[in-house]
């Protein structure tokens, strides 16, 4: 029978401290990974919202982790001239201020993530939040997703987006003094954006497509009743001119009934056919509206305790930069409270 030697002998009992300490440092790491993989706040969208709400976080030192989707930068980054935002008595470019935001987040520490969120679980904190191949887990969650302004689906109206075509006529109409304009809807949105273009429009033409409008009677009633607008229906445009000189000059419309097409030259194109919140990802988990707003109380506050809401996606009345700015601190304002009061 082999002898251990004395150093041998001892080997197992220290053989099992050994795998004891390696396992509960194992524990330690892991616990301490967990902790740390999980973010203080996420904050879904980089338009004015979700930059400003970037801000505030990033130097209350919470760390925010901003996921960008699939237009960094949000609206303002497809525009041209922005005149009303405060603080820039010349006006600023519409990217360019966004990317002053971003660098600002940025220099206080915020991370920014490529890629749209497919999925979100606020069943429970924290919070899971998928995007692409990455699952990132919260403690709270600000939604700064914007909303989509409705299109017509004409490739040359893409192209000219900022560049006379525009989806918002209290931030463009400033630029259409004493020009003839087209306005193309038939709800409440057209004609009351219509109205308000009169004030800067030598003429405004609304084109719709029926002959019968969505328009409440009121205010249907208004804008026929002004004798700057003229109603052309029912119409379609087809094609909006000229994508080479980047300006607006004219389009081509349809008579839907007849097919006859002819020209109708112009300097501006407003679409005012709605806006789709970007909210479907959180149906039947945040209260909204029925038209897919999401609803808060109390400021930025969703339904769930810790969700935040703040820009267009929350917001079908005002649409501004400074007002998706302006609630996108209290967003952060508010996440920072949350997490103050449910430190562990
Ligand atoms: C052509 C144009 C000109 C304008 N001009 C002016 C102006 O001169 N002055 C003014 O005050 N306002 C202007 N506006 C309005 C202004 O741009 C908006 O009110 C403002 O951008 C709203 O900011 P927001 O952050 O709420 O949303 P958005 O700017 O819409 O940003 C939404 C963000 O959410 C992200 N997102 C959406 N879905 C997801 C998802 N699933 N996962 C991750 N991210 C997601 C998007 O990628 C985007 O980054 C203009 C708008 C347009 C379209």
């Amino acid at each position: 029978m082999v002898q251990k030697s004395p150093a041998l002998a001892g080997r197992p009992r220290n053989d099992t401290m050994g795998c004891l300490d390696w396992f509960a440092a194992l524990v330690c790491i892991i616990q301490y990974l967990g902790e740390n993989s999980v973010h203080k706040v996420i904050i879904i969208g980089s338009g004015c919202a979700g930059l400003t709400a970037a801000i505030y976080a990033a130097r209350a030192d919470l760390n925010p982790l901003v996921l960008d989707g699939y237009e960094p930068g949000g609206q303002l980054a497809l525009t041209t001239m922005v005149e009303n935002f405060p603080g820039f008595p010349d006006g600023i470019l519409g990217p360019e201020l966004i990317e002053n935001s971003r660098k600002q987040a940025q220099r206080f520490g915020t991370e920014f993530q490529s890629g749209a969120v497919t999925s979100v679980d606020m069943s429970r904190r924290p919070f899971t939040v998928v995007a692409g191949k990455e699952t990132y887990e919260t403690e709270s969650l600000i939604i700064a997703a914007g909303a989509s302004a409705r299109m017509l689906g004409i490739e040359s109206e893409r192209h000219l987006l900022g560049h006379g075509v525009s989806t918002c006529a209290t931030c463009d109409g400033f630029f259409f003094r004493g020009k003839d304009i087209i306005v193309v809807g038939g709800g409440d949105t057209a004609m009351e954006e219509a109205t308000f273009l009169t004030k800067f429009a030598k003429k405004v033409t609304l084109i719709h497509r029926r002959n019968e409008f969505r328009a409440t009677k009121i205010m249907l009633d208004r804008a026929r009743a002004n004798e700057k607008i003229e109603f052309l229906t029912p119409y379609v445009i087809e094609e909006v001119h000229d994508v080479n000189s980047k300006s607006v000059e004219k389009v081509r419309i349809r008579d839907t009934e007849s097919n006859a097409t002819s020209e109708l030259e112009t300097s501006g194109v407003f679409v005012a056919i709605g806006h789709d919140p970007n909210t479907k990802l959180f149906k039947g988990q945040l209260d909204m509206d029925e038209n897919g707003y999401l609803t808060t109380h109390d400021g930025p506050k969703t339904n769930i305790e810790g969700v935040f809401a703040a820009g267009d996606v929350q917001d079908h009345h005002y649409r501004q930069a400074i007002t998706a700015a302006g609630s996108g601190c209290m967003a952060a304002i508010e996440a920072e409270r949350f997490l103050e009061r449910h430190k562990g």
